[in-house]
């Protein structure tokens, strides 16, 4: 028994008081009610909280199958466990009693052990059944709960990850744009110098301007990745002379350092890329190389190479540098992990490089091999899915387009609201013409009213007013403005902003 009887309470409905007393007298151990009518049973089970009904059928006035049709269809009452007790025995009279959703069915006269073996097995069901349904309830009160929070969590989630790229967004054009005039000026300077100690300084201001704007460009790179904000972004490009492009850049650190960097058999292989990532590939572990390498050399290779039956394309970056022990060797691609950490590191960096380089050889579904001991240096060997039959008209790549200084004088019309960019920006265009600058979009839509500019260089967050991009679409609906340069010149060089400018209207987009 799941049930103390005592906490039970049995209606029983007869209109033959021998009966009852009878039943009342057997179930002594029960809470028993008695109805000796069909609407007084009735009243009772609204009333009262009932565990079963125990019914006769034949009743003056109202018999019980009319009462326990009359239970079932009262919501309050409908799962009270009902047994009829009668001296019907026709099949046909149980038949109905069942049907009226009666639990079982006893004839008279009874064995009392009987009913009271019957009445116990319906309140044991009853009993779970109630536990059930308390379970129940309780499970979707649970989930209820549960499905609120979730909700409420998906939203904030979904505000947060709004505010993160609106904040990623802001970073890269508040902390990019102080980085143009320090990066521009150093260079100013330097150009503009006679004295070997003035250039040695701005030289050396440039130098740690670089290294801030890299170690800037990681976190700012790792955010978006973080954010699942980065798409590959594919081009065909010449691979060998590409690379061999970029490393040109490096060549020079290289000597400083007494290093040499051999391009020795850098096959030529067209391939679909994103130039962006993989030049930020290429930069971050080339920068490692020599970082990394004392003495030495650093040579790079590029090639085809089959695995597993696919062709793939190979770059391989190989130093002569500190090497680095096998354990290290998963730990130094995740994220801010260094083979060397503590304070008494023996080289400086934040440990994102690799990490982003991982994840940016895996957006362009390739993989990365490194073979690496201590003191006999590293390779790092980036591999490309080849994709074959790609032709496109060669640009002139590995070799730096030397500026022209036009003969003819232009007009341009700067549109920006930083000073110092404003300043470089003259400085870096003095040869080209006439440079006039004007304060806001509003004043910038009228200038070009007025002049005829031959191109129009304008940042895309000009502070308070009319934004950047509106200026554009101003300024080309002026007549003769159809096809004129206009050149976003921006700090906003996340993921999508490129697209999202050209489309807007600008014909040229540098970040
Ligand atoms: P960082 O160079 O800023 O520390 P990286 O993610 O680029 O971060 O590299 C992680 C770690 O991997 C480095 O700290 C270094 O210990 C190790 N490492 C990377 N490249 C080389 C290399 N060419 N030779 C030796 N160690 C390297």
């Amino acid at each position: 028994m799941n049930y103390e009887p005592k906490d039970m309470t049995i209606l029983v409905v007869d209109d033959t008081p021998e009966n009852i007393s009878i039943l009342g007298d057997f179930l002594i151990d029960y809470n028993i009610k008695v109805a000796t009518s069909g609407q007084k049973a009735l009243k009772l089970a609204e009333s009262s909280n009932l565990d079963l009904i125990l019914l006769d059928i034949m009743m003056p006035e109202m018999d019980g199958y009319e009462v326990c049709r009359k239970l079932k269809h009262n919501p309050n009452t409908k799962d009270i466990p009902v047994i009829f007790l009668s001296a019907l025995t026709e099949v046909k009279d149980k038949v109905t009693g069942f049907h009226l959703g009666a639990v079982d069915y006893i004839t008279k006269p009874f064995q009392i052990e009987e009913v009271k073996s019957r009445i116990e097995t319906h309140l044991s069901l009853s009993t779970y059944r109630k536990r059930l349904e308390n379970i129940n309830e309780e499970l979707e009160r649970m989930v209820n709960e549960r499905t609120q929070q979730l909700f409420v969590e998906k939203n904030k989630a979904e505000e947060a990850s709004k505010l993160k790229s609106h904040f990623l967004a802001l970073m890269s054009h508040e902390l990019r744009t102080p980085m143009v005039g320090i990066l521009g000026f150093s260079e100013v300077i330097y150009e503009a110098s006679n004295t070997d100690l003035i250039k040695d300084y701005a030289e050396n201001l440039n130098k740690s301007a670089t290294r801030l704007n890299e170690t800037l460009s990681s976190i700012l790179n790792f955010s978006a990745l973080q954010a699942g904000k980065q798409t590959a972004d594919l081009h065909p490009v010449n691979l060998g002379d590409y690379v061999a492009k970029i490393i040109q850049k490096h060549v020079k650190y290289a000597k400083i350092k007494g290093l040499t960097v051999n391009t020795s058999s850098i096959e030529k292989i067209n391939t679909l890329t994103d130039y962006t990532m993989l030049g930020m590939i290429v930069n971050n572990v080339m920068n490692n190389a020599i970082k990394y390498t004392i003495e030495g050399s650093i040579t790079v290779d590029i090639y085809s190479e089959l695995r597993q039956n696919n062709l793939f394309d190979c770059i391989s970056i190989k130093d002569t540098g500190i090497g680095i022990d096998k354990s290290q060797h998963q730990k130094i691609f995740e994220d801010f992990r260094q083979a060397d950490e503590g304070f008494n590191r023996s080289f400086e960096g934040v440990g994102l490089g690799l990490s982003i380089v991982k994840q940016y050889v895996e957006l362009l579904n390739g993989f990365i091999e490194l073979e690496s001991e201590p003191g006999k240096g590293s390779n790092f060997k980036l591999f490309f899915p080849h994709i074959s039959n790609i032709s496109f008209e060669e640009e002139e790549l590995g070799t730096e387009k030397q500026l022209k200084i036009p003969e003819k004088k232009y007009k341009i019309l700067i549109v920006e609201d930083n000073q110092l960019t404003i300043e470089l920006e003259k400085l870096y265009l003095k040869e080209f013409g006439e440079i006039i600058d004007v304060d806001g979009g509003y004043a910038a839509i009228e200038q070009a009213k007025k002049i005829r500019f031959d191109a129009v260089i304008i940042d895309v967050s000009i502070g308070q007013g009319i934004s950047g991009l509106d200026v554009i679409k101003e300024i080309k609906k002026i007549n003769g403005y159809e096809n004129t340069p206009i050149i976003a010149f921006t700090a906003y060089a996340m993921d999508g902003d490129k697209e999202f400018i050209l489309n807007g209207g600008a014909t040229h987009y540098l970040p």
